[in-house]
């Protein structure tokens, strides 16, 4: 986070929102990235689709919301990227997006269980669905900090999926992980319901992907 200088965060966001939207995160302008810059936050720009997004186009709020004059509009959840980072110190970088099958799960209140191993990759035994506040609120921020309760990955309730991690790649990498976990369990309602891991087996997977994850 602070090891990576400002642009290479800038290059590696927009990169970021590419590969959401190459591999289906993502639709327009809807998904949106931030990233810890020393004292201040980098987030994307309000309404510029990821095709056309470049390093520049990033814009570096400070602890106060203040912008550079020449600076782009701040994506309109910049409040709930800065909130999220403000409150979770081992936190580097805010992936958020819409993607179908987890903002499926969102609106029908539905956390992720244990259907499979992988979802401990969002750093608990399941995905919780944080409750629903106005897009872009500050209060939105403390709701999903609340029920991350320490996790990297939650849903939002009739909203999408955002994941709190200690940098891009591994936000990106869990944002994937989350949506095809959302995916599975969802076809699993449509055949009868999925069987669940145990309890203890998913303590045991989180402990193998605490170390996966300080690899990232
Ligand atoms: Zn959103």
């Amino acid at each position: 986070m602070a090891s990576e200088d400002e642009s290479a965060l800038r290059q590696r966001m927009a990169e970021v929102m590419r590969a959401m939207d190459a591999r289906g995160l993502n639709r327009g302008t809807s998904g949106n990235v931030s990233a810890r810059c020393g004292e201040a936050m980098l987030v994307t720009p309000s309404g510029i689709p990821a095709s056309r997004l470049t390093a520049e186009h990033m814009v570096l709020v400070q602890p106060d919301g203040a912008t550079a004059a020449a600076a782009l509009k701040p994506s309109s959840e910049w409040r709930m990227h800065q909130g999220i980072l403000d409150r979770r110190p081992d936190v580097g970088a805010v992936v958020h997006c819409h993607s179908r099958h987890a903002t499926i799960l969102a609106c029908a209140n539905k956390p992720i269980p244990a259907v499979h191993y992988m979802v401990a990759v969002g750093g608990g035994a399941s995905v919780p669905v944080a409750p629903y506040t106005t897009f872009g609120s500050e209060e939105l921020a403390a709701a999903v900090v609340d029920t991350l309760d320490g996790r990297y990955a939650a849903l939002m309730a009739n909203h999408g999926q955002i994941v709190a991690a200690p940098n891009l790649d591994y936000a990106l990498a869990i944002a994937e992980e989350v949506e095809e976990q959302a995916a599975v369990y969802w076809g699993t309602l449509a055949i009868g319901g999925p069987t669940l891991l145990a309890d203890d087996e998913m303590i045991r997977i989180l402990q193998r992907f605490k170390s996966y994850g300080q690899r990232g």
